[in-house]
């Protein structure tokens, strides 16, 4: 476990991430609970809709925070996110498909529907797709890719002290772990893959923008997602955000930037939860052309996700522990 984290995050990042989970996640649930509600009231201002991912063993341990998410102001759904926070592409196929039974039984015990996945850490291999597939999955959502943004939003005069080489190289590092197809080569649609559709989610994300390359200005975080938004509206597909819900704080007001845009752009953004874009495509995506891919001839669609990895600074040790 511990050399899995180095190789994805580096020594120093996770000491600084130690440090960061303590400050946004808290001890106990309450903070947690408090951004989940933040992001559910942004969301419903927009009359967005969401999904979050969660690790099933996090479900088990505070069921009642997540199931509240149901109830919100806003149209939310919960994905299963591993029955563990671990790398299943590390896994031999029956321990995959064991995962994800485990995960599944607690969902239902908890009485909380999911048709999709994403894989912890956003790393797959064509097994998990197979197992995904035989445990009835509608959707992964783990295949990354990035946008050419990265330069947006500098200040005049030129990028300053967060272009330091510490940042490149931990972006490189998470570049390297995750893999994400550049995409100014690769389509952001929904495509088959081993007989499961997988949905690309977006990079650069919050812990890209935040962690690795510390980013802290909320109107550069803004210019950076809505400009994957506007390239991706350009090209009529589909933007999936990633900003886990822990960095609300930190996020809340380019969220709010990126779904005042959305809102604003013509032909109009579908804005979607990952279930509708997957049940979508599954019954027009093969015959889409580029004028009826979307319902209501909106011109892209946008889903916002935020994976749910812990509730309190607790799961992070029992992550730790190997649980
Ligand atoms: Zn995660």
């Amino acid at each position: 476990m511990l050399t899995h984290l180095i190789r994805s995050k580096g020594p120093l990042n996770i000491v600084r991430r130690g440090r960061a989970i303590v400050s946004c996640v808290g001890l106990t649930a309450d903070r947690m609970a408090r951004s989940l509600a933040a992001f559910v009231d942004l969301l419903a201002a927009y009359d967005a809709c969401a999904t979050f991912p969660v690790t099933a063993l996090t479900l088990r341990r505070r069921p009642a925070v997540l199931r509240s998410l149901l109830q919100g102001p806003a149209r939310v759904e919960l994905a299963v996110h591993g029955y563990r926070h671990s790398d299943m592409s590390l896994l031999a196929p029956s321990a995959q498909a064991a995962e994800l039974t485990a995960a599944a039984s607690i969902f239902h015990r908890e009485r909380i529907p999911f048709t999709g996945f994403r894989a912890p850490y956003l790393r797959w291999n064509a097994s998990l797709l197979t197992a995904l597939r035989g445990a009835g999955y509608a959707y992964d959502s783990s295949q990354s890719i990035l946008w050419p943004v990265l330069d947006r939003g500098w200040p005049v005069g030129g990028p300053p002290g967060d272009s330091d080489s510490h940042a490149r190289a931990d972006l490189q590092r998470l570049l390297e772990f995750c893999r994400p197809h550049p995409a100014e080569t690769f389509p952001s649609l929904p495509f088959w893959a081993d007989g499961i559709l997988e949905i690309p989610v977006s990079f650069p994300d919050d812990e890209m923008l935040i962690e690795r390359l510390r980013i802290s200005d909320p109107a550069r975080i803004a210019a950076i997602w809505i400009a994957s938004l506007e390239q991706c509206h350009a090209r009529g597909e589909l933007f999936v955000l990633q900003l886990h819900p822990e960095r609300l704080p930190l996020c809340a007001e380019a969220l709010a930037a990126v779904l005042e845009r959305a809102r604003g752009l013509r032909p109009a953004v579908w804005l979607a939860t990952l279930g509708d874009v997957a049940a979508w495509w599954q019954a027009h995506g093969n015959a889409a052309a580029r004028t009826d891919r979307w319902p209501n001839a909106a011109g892209s669609a946008l889903a916002v996700t935020g994976d749910i990895d812990a509730l309190t600074a607790w799961d992070y040790v029992w992550r730790f522990l190997g649980a």
